[in-house]
């Protein structure tokens, strides 16, 4: 059985805890690899080996930090294929999306190679008689990022380029279900120049996360993955005075206007659904039509065409998407359409029953479609993260913004109108951190940053961005007076600078 263990300094490097968990070919049900779980000292020996290499890279200049960068994007611009590949045989997802993965991970990679205009501090020249005051951002020292399994590739992307870009050693814990992408990344990282000792993966479970989350030397935690352990790693986090951003789960709503383009909305809202199996957090889990005949109206076009999703195995160039990724994660998503049935939703398209032949073991379930899903109703409430969409007629705008704006989650949210009055309220008024007009998936661009309210997000700045920079460097404040000849004399009171 192939072992998938670390990379510490520079290399990799085998586990040594003797524990270990499984990595699945979701196509077949396969498990194809074993993953080492790091122990409490393997962890501690990663933060120990970037604390040493830290202080160098730190005082390595900014623009040759960013050329490391630039380096590192040509190399994974000529693997693109080949990690895709391995992307989708351990997450499942189809080669293109796992692209797309890949793809979104580099723009962040790209934002970071402005480090240099990014880091340029703020300046006020004469601030009183001889004093210039100023600020700078210097970095954390070593710091950590823990994240989940369903972007392999871009979420890992998205907390090391900037923190790196910073002057930052950074030890990265990826999900367990999909290892091999994020080691791959940092074997590039190298390859492009990196010290030994600033990008360091450890492989793990709980025991790694939290003696990263204990360790006075890591100053700070990024975090992406479902809300309770979210929540978690948020106050553990803080309690041991770390900076800490944790980004939840979600359950991302549609509202289809009586005036929207209807086309539009149901082409948007298969997409949105059911692509990648509904395994993305800003996946739509929610349709709300505004009034009974657009709740028809739009029922009448997206019944066939959730019947008529094509699933098949990653590799398959035709499939709109492939297999979930463990068992376990089919087996609850299964559950919840089950319990939806019982709680008195109407499951017009009932995907628990499709096999692929060929692929019989593997996790696949078919599109799932409920209607007359109402709020009270756990599948209303919890994210279910899988080909499973729930339509909630609204009687009218008010209630349809109501809505998202009172679920507990705030991640996403989308409105498709052509009205501009409608659209502009919404934007407004809505309770939830990114929202989309007539736009289904509003992941912002590398440039802005990214992250959901209430139970979606915790912690005060976003992801990537600008915010990124902010959460990876601390701002000193310099007040300096020159030339040393000006005499300021001895004064009692707090200075003014009159
Ligand atoms: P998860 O919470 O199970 O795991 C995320 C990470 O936490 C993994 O590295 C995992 O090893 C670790 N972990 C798991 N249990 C732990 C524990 N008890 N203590 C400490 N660490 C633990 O999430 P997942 O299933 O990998 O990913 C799916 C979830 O991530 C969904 O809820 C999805 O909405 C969310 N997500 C959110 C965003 C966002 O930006 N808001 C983006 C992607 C995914």
């Amino acid at each position: 059985m192939r072992e998938i263990g670390h990379f510490v300094g520079g290399k990799s490097v085998k586990g040594t805890s003797g524990r270990w968990g499984e990595v699945f070919d979701p196509n077949t049900g396969e498990v194809q690899a074993r993953v080492a779980m790091a122990k409490h000292a393997e962890v501690e020996h990663a933060v120990a080996v970037a604390e040493a290499a830290q202080p160098a890279w730190a005082s390595t200049n900014p623009q040759r930090r960013a050329r490391v960068l630039f380096r590192f994007l040509e190399l994974v611009q000529n693997e693109h294929d080949s990690l895709a590949a391995l992307l989708s045989s351990e997450h499942g997802k189809i080669h293109a999306d796992a692209r797309g993965d890949i793809q979104r991970g580099l723009e962040v990679v790209e934002f970071a190679c402005g480090i240099p205009h990014l880091l340029k501090g703020e300046f006020s020249d004469s601030a009183g008689p001889g004093i210039d005051l100023y600020s700078l951002r210097q970095p954390l020292g070593v710091v950590a990022g823990i994240t989940p399994f369903n972007f392999p590739a871009m979420i890992p992307m998205w907390k090391f380029a900037p923190a790196i870009a910073c002057g930052n050693a950074f030890i990265l814990k990826p999900s367990e279900r999909a290892p091999s992408v994020p080691l791959r990344l940092a074997e590039l990282m190298g390859e492009a120049g990196l010290p030994p000792g600033i990008l360091n993966v450890v492989n793990g479970d709980k025991e790694a996360v939290d003696t990263l989350l204990t360790d006075p030397r890591v100053r700070a935690i990024g975090f992406v993955g479902s809300s309770a352990i979210a929540e978690y790693i948020y106050s553990t986090g803080c309690a041991n005075g770390k900076r800490v951003q944790c980004f939840g789960g979600a359950k991302n709503h549609m509202i289809v206007m009586p005036d929207a383009d209807m086309d539009q909305a149901v082409d948007a809202l298969v997409g949105a659904g059911y692509g990648s199996a509904g395994e993305r957090c800003m996946a739509i889990s929610v349709a709300v039509p505004v009034g009974e005949k657009t709740a028809d109206r739009l029922l009448e076009k997206l019944v066939p065409r959730v019947e008529a999703l094509k699933i098949g195995p990653s590799s398959d160039k035709q499939a709109d998407y492939g297999p979930m990724v463990t068992k376990s994660h089919l087996d609850k998503v299964r559950d919840y359409v089950d319990l939806g049935v019982r709680e008195g939703a109407k499951l017009v398209v009932d995907g628990r029953g499709f096999r692929l032949q060929g692929y019989e073991n593997g996790f696949f379930l078919g599109g799932c479609l409920f209607d007359a899903v109402e709020p009270h109703m756990r599948i209303y409430k919890e994210e279910i993260f899988g080909p499973v969409l729930s339509v909630v007629r609204a009687r009218d705008y008010e209630e349809a913004l109501r809505l998202p704006s009172e679920h507990e989650y705030g991640n996403g949210v989308a409105i498709f109108t052509r009205d501009g009055d409608a659209a502009r309220d919404f934007v407004n008024r809505v309770n939830v951190g990114m929202v989309g007009v007539n736009f289904a998936i509003p992941v912002p661009l590398a440039y802005h940053t990214f992250g959901g309210w209430k139970r979606s997000g915790f912690g005060d700045l976003n992801q990537h961005g600008p915010d990124a920079v902010r959460f990876y460097t601390k701002t000193k404040t310099v007040t300096s007076r020159w030339p040393s000849g000006t005499k300021a004399g001895t004064e009692f009171v707090i200075p003014t600078m009159r």
